[in-house]
């Protein structure tokens, strides 16, 4: 099953290639020289001196985006930032630098990994709720891959963590963010919980642009995962 998915995500994302792009999602996890201090290395992993050249060359030859414009007038070369499961050292390391360039950014959150070992801890989200350039949105409550989850656990995990973030950052939470992302991990019944639960768009890690198809597919909007190895094939993508 799993390769048939594989196959799947594969094609759609060799049919998304060929269509135009009307901008791009850039998905990060975490943001650090010391490799020591990562736990999803090498994968989702960049180092803060690639993660700085990256976001200086998008500031200088693209325009970044808040994740509010999604779904409205987004150009080719626009790019929306965004980091799932959110680790303490995008606080440390990345929050610096996109603060230094004004640059909007979404945080999708897993509400049982607050506090937790290596990620945000309820004073980072409080301090990030009075950020203007913060959105943050909800990854779910355990992080588990939602097609294998019975109905009443697949509500829990999209409706409870909209209400617990709510209730924790005063604000609403629009967007949501499916754990792993893909065909494999996300069911069809998945995506109709999340547009049931009231959320505006949700987010997936097809390896693709926004394209015209974006609008009708909201609920399952590609992002670009960026680490270490590609971030170089990334940046000078921006400029075709
Ligand atoms: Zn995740």
């Amino acid at each position: 099953m799993k390769l048939y998915y594989s196959i799947k995500q594969k094609l759609i994302e060799l049919i998304y290639s060929n269509i135009p792009r009307s901008g791009t999602i850039l998905l990060f996890h975490e943001v650090d020289n010391d490799i020591s201090n990562c736990i999803e290395y090498p994968r989702n992993w960049i180092s803060r001196d690639s993660f700085t050249t990256l976001i200086e060359y998008i500031q200088k030859n693209a325009e970044i985006k808040p994740i509010g414009s999604v779904l409205t007038n987004m150009q080719r070369n626009n790019i929306i930032i965004t980091f799932d499961d959110v680790y303490r050292n995008f606080y440390y390391n990345a929050y610096p630098l996109l603060k230094k360039y004004s640059i909007p950014f979404c945080l999708f959150v897993t509400v049982d990994r607050i506090d937790k070992e290596y990620y945000l801890t309820s004073e980072m989200i409080e301090d990030l709720t009075k950020e203007p350039l913060c959105t943050i949105g909800s990854h779910s409550i355990t992080h588990k891959k939602l097609r294998f989850l019975k109905l009443v656990s697949i509500i829990d995990e999209i409706n409870n963590s909209k209400a617990i973030l709510e209730k924790k950052i005063s604000k609403p939470v629009k967007y949501f963010a499916f754990p792993y992302g893909s065909y494999y991990a996300v069911s069809f019944k998945n995506i109709g919980c999340v547009k049931k639960a009231g959320y505006t768009a949700a987010f997936s890690t097809i390896y693709s642009d926004l394209n015209i198809f974006s609008k009708l597919n909201r609920y399952f909007l590609p992002r670009r995962n960026v680490n270490e190895d590609n971030y170089k094939e990334i940046l000078e993508g921006l400029i075709l």
